[in-house]
Parts: C-alpha cells; sequence; structure tokens
C-alpha cells in the first residue's frame, strides 16, 4: 500500500513538473515598492472609490499589474492608404506573411481583419500564450528585445546579454529575459531573475556576437517557437506597412489635419505620427517636425523617405524654445514666429508606463515624476505657436494622472482660451477620475486602459477586445478659441 502511494506521488510530481515546464508561467510587472504604492494611489484615489468603490477599484489595479507585463492581443499596422487602397494592402500584406510563414514551416492561415472604425489599420490576432517547452541552452537577451520578441520580433545580435559558451549556427535555443538588467554582457550562465519569452534558433555563432571591436549586427536568434506568436514585420511591404500601435494611429485621426495646412510635431522621433499626419494630408501642405536629440532626426528623415512622404521637414530643436520672439522672422525653421501652425501635436516625453509588455519598471518614483514639469513648458509653447481657431493634441504613453487628466486641468486653468474637443474615432475609455475634472470634460477625453477590458480568458470579440487591450494611452484635443 504504502509502496503504491509513493509509486503514485512519485508519478503526479514528475507530471507536475513536466507541466509546470510546460505551461507558459508568466510575471507580473515588478516595480520598486515605492511606485507600486504611487500607482496604486493613482488607480484608487478618492474620486475612483466613490464611484466604483473599494473592490472594483482594487480590481482594476490587480487587472493593470498583470496586463502590463503580457502583450497586447492583436498586433496593429498602420496602412499607407496615401500610396494604395487598404483592399490592396490587405491583399498583398496576406500574401507576403503567407509567404513568410511557408518557409518557415510555420502553419499558413495569415489572420488580417480591417479595424472597423480606423479606416487605415490591419489587426492580426496575437497566438498565446502558447505552451513552448524550454531548453537547456539558453540565450539571454535585454528587457527591451525581450519586449519586442513577445511582439513578434526576432533576437538582434546587439540584444544579445548571454549565450551558451559554444553555441553555434543552427543551435536551438530557449530565450530568456534579463529582468533587473544583471546580466553581463558575455555571460555563458546567467543565474539572476529571468523569464522565458520562447525558442530560437542562434543565426550566428556566439565568437561573432561578442567579438571585441565591430559590434555584432542583424538577426542572432531567429524565433521558431515563441509563447506569443505574431508575425516579425521586419522588411515586410516597408512602405506599405507601418508598424505602430492603434492608440498611436488613434491621434492622427483625432488631430484631424486638412491638405494644405501647416502643421508641427513638437516631440517627432521616430516619426511614426509624423509620417501618420503627412499621409493624412495627402502629402500636401508642411509638417514640421522637432525632436531635441539630434541623433533622431534621421529616423524620421528615414521613415518619411520609406513612405514616401515630401511634407515633412524635421529639425533638430528644443520644443521648449521652439518659438521665437521676433514675430517677423520668416525662416523655415526654428524657432518660429508666435500663431505660425494650424494644427500642433504635443505627443509628450513622458514616463511611458503605459509600454506593454513590460516585465519590470526599474525607474524610481522622483524619475517617474519628473516629467510632468517638462510637458508642462511644451505646452506653453504649444499654445502660443498655435494660431488663433487651431487644434492643439496632447498625447501620453503613461497612465498616471499627473501626466495626463491633470495636466488638461492645469491647462484649462492656465490658458482660458483652450478648450476641449470631442475626438473622432473616440474608441478607448473616457478620462480618469481624480484631477477634479467634470464628467463632461472626462466624456472629450479618451484614455486607453488596458485594465478595464482585461481577460486572461479573453473571449470578448473584436472590436471590443482590439480597442481595449491595447498599451495605456491618453489623448486631449483642445482648440484655441
Ligand atoms: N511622436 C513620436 C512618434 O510617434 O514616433 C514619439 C515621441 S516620444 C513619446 C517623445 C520624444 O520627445 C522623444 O523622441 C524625445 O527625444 C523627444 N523630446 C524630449 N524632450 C524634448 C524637447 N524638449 N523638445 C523636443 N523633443 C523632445
Amino acid at each position: 500500500m504504502l509502496r503504491r502511494h509513493v509509486k503514485t506521488t512519485g508519478w503526479f510530481l514528475y507530471l507536475s513538473i513536466k507541466v509546470r515546464q510546460a505551461m507558459p508561467v508568466f510575471p507580473r510587472i515588478s516595480m520598486k515598492p515605492e511606485v507600486t504604492e504611487y500607482l496604486k494611489s493613482v488607480y484608487i484615489n478618492k474620486e475612483v472609490l466613490t464611484v466604483v468603490g473599494p473592490e472594483e477599484a482594487e480590481r482594476r489595479f490587480q487587472n493593470l499589474l498583470t496586463c502590463l507585463s503580457h502583450p497586447p492581443s492583436y498586433t496593429c499596422v498602420r496602412a499607407s492608404t496615401h500610396l494604395a487602397p487598404l483592399e490592396e494592402i490587405h491583399h498583398q500584406l496576406g500574401e507576403e506573411l503567407k509567404k513568410i510563414c511557408s518557409l518557415s514551416a510555420q502553419e499558413a492561415s495569415v489572420h488580417i481583419l480591417p479595424h472597423p472604425q480606423v479606416k487605415d489599420v490591419l489587426l492580426l490576432p496575437v497566438d498565446g500564450p502558447r505552451c513552448v517547452q524550454q531548453l537547456s541552452s539558453e540565450v539571454v537577451v535585454g528587457a527591451q528585445c525581450a519586449n519586442a520578441v513577445l511582439r513578434g520580433a526576432n533576437v538582434f545580435a546587439p540584444g544579445i546579454l548571454g549565450s551558451p559558451k559554444y553555441m553555434k549556427v543552427g543551435d536551438v535555443v530557449s530565450v530568456f529575459s534579463d529582468l533587473e538588467g544583471r546580466c553581463t554582457r558575455g555571460a555563458t550562465n546567467y543565474q539572476g531573475k529571468k523569464v522565458f519569452v520562447g525558442n530560437g534558433v542562434a543565426k550566428r555563432d556566439r565568437s561573432s556576437i561578442f567579438c571585441p571591436g565591430e559590434p555584432a549586427r542583424g538577426v542572432g536568434v531567429q524565433m521558431v517557437d515563441p509563447l506569443y506568436r505574431s508575425p516579425s514585420f521586419d522588411g515586410v511591404l516597408p512602405s506599405l506597412v507601418f508598424l505602430q500601435n492603434l492608440p498611436s494611429v488613434v491621434v492622427g485621426h483625432v488631430l484631424d489635419p486638412h491638405p494644405g495646412e501647416r502643421i508641427l510635431d513638437m516631440c517627432a522621433a521616430p516619426g511614426g505620427k509624423t509620417c501618420h499626419i503627412a499621409a493624412l494630408m495627402g502629402d500636401q501642405g508642411e509638417v514640421v517636425a522637432l525632436d531635441k536629440i539630434r541623433s533622431k532626426i534621421a529616423q524620421i528623415q528615414e521613415n518619411a523617405q520609406i513612405l514616401r512622404l515630401q511634407s515633412i521637414k524635421a529639425f533638430c530643436f528644443d520644443g521648449t524654445k521652439a518659438v521665437s520672439s521676433d514675430s517677423t522672422q520668416t525662416s523655415e525653421g526654428p524657432p518660429f514666429p508666435a500663431e505660425s501652425f494650424d494644427r500642433v501635436l504635443l505627443d509628450a516625453p513622458c514616463s511611458g508606463l503605459g509600454q506593454r509588455p513590460n516585465m519590470s519598471i526599474t525607474w524610481s518614483l522622483k524619475e517617474i515624476c519628473s516629467y510632468q514639469p517638462l510637458q508642462r513648458k511644451l505646452f506653453h509653447t504649444a499654445v502660443r505657436l498655435l494660431k488663433k481657431g487651431g487644434v492643439l493634441v496632447y498625447s501620453t504613453c503613461t497612465i498616471t494622472l499627473a501626466e495626463n487628466e491633470e495636466q488638461v486641468a492645469w491647462a484649462l486653468h492656465t490658458f482660458p482660451r483652450l478648450t476641449l474637443q470631442l475626438q473622432k474615432p473616440h474608441i478607448g475609455a473616457e478620462g480618469m477620475l481624480g484631477a477634479g475634472l467634470s464628467s463632461e470634460q472626462l466624456h472629450l477625453l479618451q484614455r486607453f486602459s488596458p485594465e478595464l477590458s482585461w481577460d486572461q480568458t479573453q473571449t470578448t470579440s473584436l472590436p471590443c477586445r482590439a480597442d481595449g487591450d491595447t498599451i495605456g494611452f491618453f489623448i486631449a484635443k483642445f482648440m484655441k478659441t
């Protein structure tokens, strides 16, 4: 009897170890306790508590911590409808992805869905988390690289931090994300906190990845069995499809630029939204793109060139200084005289806490809180550069009140000539309670709040799921009266 019990327990243990190995165990986002407390105070603030009650507020906060570490359930691409009709791009993309699938011996059924409300968006459902067996050969990559892998990318050589000692081309390896940023380059057996993101085939020898001098380039590991499967868009129809999060595409439509107008994109690199604005204008008019970091200007120009857009002029310039004190100055570059632009986009530098997937926030609370003053400085310039009757769109990819609804309350108070405008399309949620805005004002704001619709069983159908399960994002639209 005892022997039988031992035998059964043994089997049970063996099976449970096997199952534990095969099932995707995915962590919640990790962060410093001070940051968790801060985010909790944002999500469980007095106004939220009064309206939804403590249980619902807590449920939303817990959902947030889980969904931030997982990728959105759809990959979104913006179609270059200034170059070809959506249906044609849809067809070409399907054919291209089928070709890629057959080359890598994957199942060739590719689902691509046009978004019902955003006329230049194609959505591709993400398959995951999948059950993938971990292997003994481990490649460790930086967190940013791993996040890209979870969204369908291959591992590029510069992202690799550690690999087996004798890794050679063709070896099958498991890829892990270095959660704490502690793996040193060239490690052979990293034992720190890491998370499995899938299996792939090495495309480079270890020696060529870590060779001194020349930095390694190109694909280092091609993902064949990722935890989340979605197509890699590397080199796929580069002028016809542009990988972009759904809320970022919505920003361009909310700005609603028209052919012939002069538009300012104040914080523009790498230029995803700049290019969208130019495309929506049929490349007729002028889109001025500024960014403070010189090396990023080339990215804007490169994207404009790939997407065949000529109305974009990119300058390296500090947006806070972009308004000239000389109202007669007419040079085409910054600084500009006041009231020079029909529309201004302020896609502000922000704490970026809405980015998904993100398994670990390493920032301190001080760093997170440092953005509000900079955003206000930029906002001052944006309002001055906007013509009377012009439109200003303010957006962030973060989830705090301080950088979103509180900025709107501050702006409405500081600039009495600004009024909030209706947004089209409005597919996200409304603004979040907690900054003292009225329900009419909140209604005019658009907040993409993945925690509201997060559901791991994922039973909701499109478009609800695609619209809800996005990165965290915020959009406000103003008019200068
Ligand atoms: N709009 C971009 C897009 O969709 O591709 C993303 C912009 S990103 C959220 C913010 C950008 O602001 C960064 O590229 C950063 O270099 C830039 N930035 C930060 N401070 C700035 C400043 N004072 N003036 C201009 N750009 C700034």
